[in-house]
C-alpha cells in the first residue's frame, strides 16, 4: 500500500496541472491524505484529498462513485452526473470553503495520474490475439464511461474551482483543435505486392466486391507502380487527404511502416522506394506531416523500434525533408506499458498517438489533451507526449468492432465524441487509413467530420 505520491509524481501532476491552465501552479504535499495546490497569485490554497493507495493501483477493480455537481451549483463540461473512479461514495458536499481557501472531497490528481500512466494495464486482466489490453477490459467501459473524458471533465471543474478562488490568476485553457492522422499500411492497392499477392487481391476485388473496372485498371497499378503511385490506385488516397484538410486549416500527419517484423503483419512496401520517397517529398511540400508505424512486433523490442525511427530520418534527410518534431502510432495499436513507451523515448520521438482501443473508441486515457508521458515502474517523468487516439475509423464502421457501417450513426457517433473533446478545449484525434476512402460514402463521412 502506498501512503503517498512520490515526488517524481508530484512534480509530474504541477507540470500536467500548470500546462493544463497556461498558469504555474505548484502541487505540494500536506498531512497523508491530502495535497495543496497553490498559485503565485494568491495566498489561498485549494486542499486536495489524496489517495494514494487507491490510485497506484496496478488494477481496474475499483469502484466507481457519481457526483451530482448541478445540485452543489457547479456548472460541468459533460451533462449528467460525472463518474468518480477510485471511491464508493463522496463526501456531501464535495466541495467546502475554509478561511486558508477551499478543500474538494475528491482525489482529482490521483485519477488523473492513475488514468493518464495507464496504471490498470500493467497487471492486464486480458489481453486480445494481437496481445492488447482491450476496451472490453477497461475500467472505463464496464463502468461505462469510455466515451467520456472523464479526467479532463474533474480539471475543468478544477479550472472553475481556481477560477472562483483566485479570480486574479490568468487560468486559460488551451482552445479546442482536430488532428487528422492517417497510418499507411498499402500505399497502393496493387502496388508493391508479389505477383501471388496481386492476384489474390485482384480476384477478391473481382468477386466479392464486383468491381470490374478496377479489375482491368489492377495489372496496370500493379505493373506500374514503379516511381509514383497510380491514378486510379484505390489507395492512392493522399492528394484527396490533403485537399480536405488544407479547406480546414489542418494538418494531416501520414505515418509510414519503415521495417518488417511480421511477413503477414507487416506492410509490402519499403521507405527507400523510389514512390515512396516521392509520396513523401510531396506531403512535405504542401506542408502536411510525415511519422512512423513501428512494424509489428515492435511495441515489446525498443531496440528495433529505434532503428526503423532512424531509417524514416534517414530517408527523409535525404529528400531534403527537414520537421521540427517527429511522432507516429504503432502499428495494429499493438502497446505494452511502459515497454513501447521507453521505445518512443530511445527513438528520440516527440509523441506517440497510438493511445486508444480498437475495440470500441473513446478516452482510453480518460483524456483528449497532450500530456507528458511518465512510467509508473520506474516513478519517472519521461520527455515524451501521449497524443491520446479518439477514434479509428475501422472501430466505428467495420462490422468486427462497433459495426455502425458508413451512414447517419456512425457519423452521430464520431460527432458525438467530436463534441465530448470540444467540451473540454481538448482535441479530437481522429485516425483515418488512406486506404480506407475507396466508396464515394466513405470518403463523405470523413470530410463530413472535419467540418
Ligand atoms: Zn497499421
Amino acid at each position: 500500500m502506498t501512503s503517498s505520491y512520490s515526488a517524481a509524481a508530484i512534480q509530474w501532476m504541477s507540470s500536467l496541472l500548470s500546462h493544463r491552465f497556461g498558469h504555474a501552479l505548484r502541487v505540494a504535499p500536506s498531512d497523508a491524505r491530502h495535497l495543496l495546490l497553490f498559485s503565485a497569485h494568491s495566498d489561498l490554497r485549494i486542499r486536495v484529498v489524496a489517495d494514494p493507495a487507491t490510485f497506484t493501483s496496478r488494477h481496474g477493480n475499483l469502484p466507481c462513485a457519481h457526483w451530482h455537481g448541478a445540485r452543489e451549483g457547479w456548472n460541468l463540461a459533460l451533462p449528467g452526473s460525472l463518474p468518480a473512479p477510485g471511491v464508493g461514495f463522496l463526501p456531501e458536499p464535495l466541495i467546502t470553503c475554509d478561511e486558508a481557501g477551499m478543500t474538494i472531497g475528491y482525489d482529482i490528481l490521483g485519477l488523473a495520474f492513475w488514468m493518464l500512466t495507464r496504471h490498470e494495464e500493467l497487471t492486464p486482466a486480458e489481453t486480445d490475439r494481437h496481445g492488447r489490453f482491450p476496451a472490453s477490459a477497461s475500467h472505463a467501459f464496464r463502468h461505462g464511461y469510455l466515451e467520456r473524458p472523464i479526467v479532463d471533465e474533474w480539471l475543468h471543474l478544477l479550472g472553475a474551482a481556481m477560477r472562483r478562488l483566485w479570480p486574479g490568476a490568468p487560468i486559460r485553457p488551451p482552445d479546442f483543435s482536430m488532428q487528422v492522422s492517417h497510418d499507411v499500411d498499402w500505399p497502393s492497392r496493387y502496388g508493391f505486392s508479389s505477383f501471388g499477392q496481386f492476384v489474390r487481391t485482384m480476384t477478391s476485388d473481382l468477386l466479392y466486391q464486383r468491381d470490374f473496372l478496377q479489375g482491368l485498371t489492377a495489372p496496370l497499378i500493379w505493373a506500374g507502380t514503379h516511381t509514383r503511385l497510380r491514378r486510379g490506385d484505390p489507395a492512392n488516397t493522399f492528394e484527396w487527404l490533403m485537399d480536405v484538410s488544407e479547406r480546414h486549416d489542418l494538418k494531416s500527419a501520414f505515418y509510414f511502416i519503415c521495417g518488417r517484423t511480421d511477413a503477414g503483419m507487416d506492410a509490402p512496401y519499403d521507405p527507400e522506394h523510389p514512390a515512396i520517397r516521392a509520396l513523401m517529398r510531396r506531403i512535405h511540400e504542401r506542408g502536411h506531416e510525415i511519422g512512423l508505424h513501428p512494424s509489428y512486433h515492435t511495441y515489446r523490442d525498443p531496440e528495433t523500434l529505434v532503428k526503423e525511427a532512424q531509417r524514416l530520418r534517414r530517408v527523409c534527410a535525404e529528400e531534403g525533408i527537414v520537421q521540427h518534431e517527429w511522432g507516429g502510432r504503432m502499428h495494429i495499436l499493438r502497446w505494452e506499458t511502459p515497454t513501447t513507451l521507453h521505445a518512443w523515448e530511445r527513438a528520440r520521438m516527440s509523441y506517440d498517438s497510438t493511445l486508444g482501443y480498437a475495440d470500441r473508441p473513446g478516452f482510453r486515457c480518460g483524456t483528449c489533451h497532450q500530456y507528458q508521458a511518465f512510467d509508473p515502474l520506474e516513478d519517472s517523468a519521461l520527455s515524451l507526449q501521449i497524443r491520446p487516439l479518439i477514434a479509428m475509423e475501422c472501430t466505428v464502421v467495420a462490422p468486427r468492432y462497433l459495426g455502425l457501417g458508413t451512414g447517419e450513426s456512425a457519423r452521430k457517433k464520431f460527432l458525438q465524441l467530436k463534441l465530448a473533446c470540444q467540451a473540454v478545449a481538448g482535441s479530437f484525434t481522429l485516425l483515418w487509413h488512406n486506404s480506407e476512402l475507396e466508396t464515394a460514402a466513405k470518403r463523405r463521412l470523413y470530410a463530413s467530420l472535419l467540418e
